[in-house]
């Protein structure tokens, strides 16, 4: 595999992944899950963790399980 290759596999990718990240955050984010998220725009708080912080498990556990699961 060519160089030019890699790189635009890396370049098409990076990009796809900005729009996903994009769109995630537009409607899903600001979306049905905005209670789960708003305290991340807003403070309501002041503890250590935020309820935003939730989405570390929503997005994380399941590409955990699908890595696991792959080279399983
Ligand atoms: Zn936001």
């Amino acid at each position: 595999m060519s160089i030019w290759i890699i790189i635009g596999i890396v370049l098409v990718t990076a990009t796809f992944m900005e729009f996903v990240a994009w769109a995630t955050h537009k409607y899903v984010m600001h979306g049905f899950l905005w209670s789960l998220h708003s305290d991340h725009h807003k403070k309501d708080h002041y503890g250590f963790l935020e309820r935003n912080d939730t989405f570390f498990l929503i997005f994380a556990v399941p590409s955990m399980v699908l890595f696991i699961v792959g080279s399983a």
